[in-house]
């Protein structure tokens, strides 16, 4: 028995994974937490809020489904790494955020970190743990959601009922939101970096509309390996959940003779400048790439409340950007300072634009 807890148990990832979880005789929920929608009864052990890592002391689980939204999950994250219990992680936010903190704590706690995320989940199983000396480059594919192909002069009026149309994934809104951005392509390229320790040169990002191809790994002695699948979340969270078993899913094989199209593009770098921005923070490290998030997160809140245009996301984070030191956080309180400090700047920030 695989005794798991589920953090985030009642949005689009956590819901995912209890319909798994259910579904598989060797797995046990034990423990589930929401942020603030009741779950009496869902699970043996329960919480709504508050700090997660109370309730996985109480419930000393196995595995962590962390599928919370946001850096709210990064007690969590952190609290499976340095204890050495499996952590599959849908949560990006935590890993950008404390990407430096989190990699340090699972060396002392040696345990395995599982990427839900669809993009790594694929890189996960082409790598099959080979380290970085064997890879050439990591390719992750985006959607482009679903302002794909258009300029910025027609964006700047699109409003959250647009962009929480996204063409290939059904998600919770934050992440939609990103994913028609492509911040979210941003966070993934640094959670990439964190997960597999390439350097950003080494991790490239192409448009891929049907997101049929999850990510692709170009090794050095000239191999590419893809992993290709229908678009649908429940096969990496169940990979992350049984690993190293293969378990079924109600996900059907994939057809290869009913019009399935491989297209990929450049990314458009000016118009979706979220991308490039995450690269710079990526690559000058210390706390960008926390900045750059908690930017993002405020600046998404405020987006879908109706207080800041589309554009303005990508504005308030540059804005942030530009305006925080970036220096390393020694440690966690440091490390909650400068997320503070950048949520601080980005609603002042998006407040005036
Ligand atoms: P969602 O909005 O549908 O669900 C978020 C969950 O987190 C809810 O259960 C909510 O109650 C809980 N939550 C929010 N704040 C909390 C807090 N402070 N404490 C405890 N719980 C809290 O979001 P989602 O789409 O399921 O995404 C969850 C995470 O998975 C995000 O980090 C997202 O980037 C990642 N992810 C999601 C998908 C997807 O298909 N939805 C794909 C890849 C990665
Ligand atoms: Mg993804």
């Amino acid at each position: 028995m695989k005794r798991i807890a589920v953090l985030g148990a009642t949005g689009s990832i956590g819901r995912q994974a209890l319909e798994i979880i259910d579904a598989h005789p060797r797995l046990e929920l034990v423990a589930a937490a929401s942020g603030s929608q009741a779950i009496d009864g869902l699970a043996p052990l329960t919480q709504v809020g508050g700090d997660l890592t109370e309730l996985l002391e109480r419930a000393q689980p196995d595995v962590v489904l962390n599928a919370v939204v946001g850096f709210a999950g990064l007690p969590a994250t952190l609290w499976a790494l340095e204890r050495g219990v499996d952590l599959a992680l849908a949560n990006k936010e935590s890993l950008v955020a404390a990407g430096d903190l989190a990699t340090a704590a699972q060396r002392r706690g040696g345990g395995r970190l599982l990427p839900v995320d669809s993009e790594h989940s694929a890189a996960y199983q082409c790598l099959e743990e080979r380290g970085p000396e064997s890879v050439h480059s990591l390719v992750l594919t985006a959607s482009g959601g679903p302002f794909r192909g258009r300029t910025r002069e027609e964006l700047a009026d699109v409003g959250p009922e647009d962009a929480l149309a996204h063409p290939t994934w059904s998600m919770g809104p934050k992440i939609t939101i990103d994913s028609a951005t492509l911040a979210n392509k941003g966070l993934e390229l640094i959670e990439a970096h964190y997960l597999f320790d390439l350097d950003y040169d080494r991790i490239e990002v192409v448009i891929h509309p049907t997101s049929t191809v999850h990510s692709l790994v170009r090794f050095r002695d000239g191999a590419a390996l893809a992993h290709l699948g229908y678009p649908d979340m429940r096969v990496p969270i169940s990979f992350a959940l049984t690993y190293p078993e293969r378990a079924t899913t109600p996900v059907p094989p994939l057809d290869l003779t009913s019009g399935l199209t491989l297209e990929f593009e450049a990314p458009d770098l000016d118009t979706f400048s979220l991308l490039p921005l995450a690269r710079r923070a990526g690559k000058h490290g210390g706390t960008y790439p926390c900045a750059f998030n908690a930017a993002n997160e405020v600046a998404v809140a405020a987006f879908l409340q109706g207080r800041l245009a589309f554009l303005g996301i990508a504005e308030t984070v540059e804005e942030t950007l530009a305006s925080v030191d970036g220096a390393p956080a020694q440690d966690l309180s440091e490390l909650y300072e400068a997320d503070a400090q950048a949520r601080r700047l980005a609603e002042r920030t998006a407040a005036a634009a």
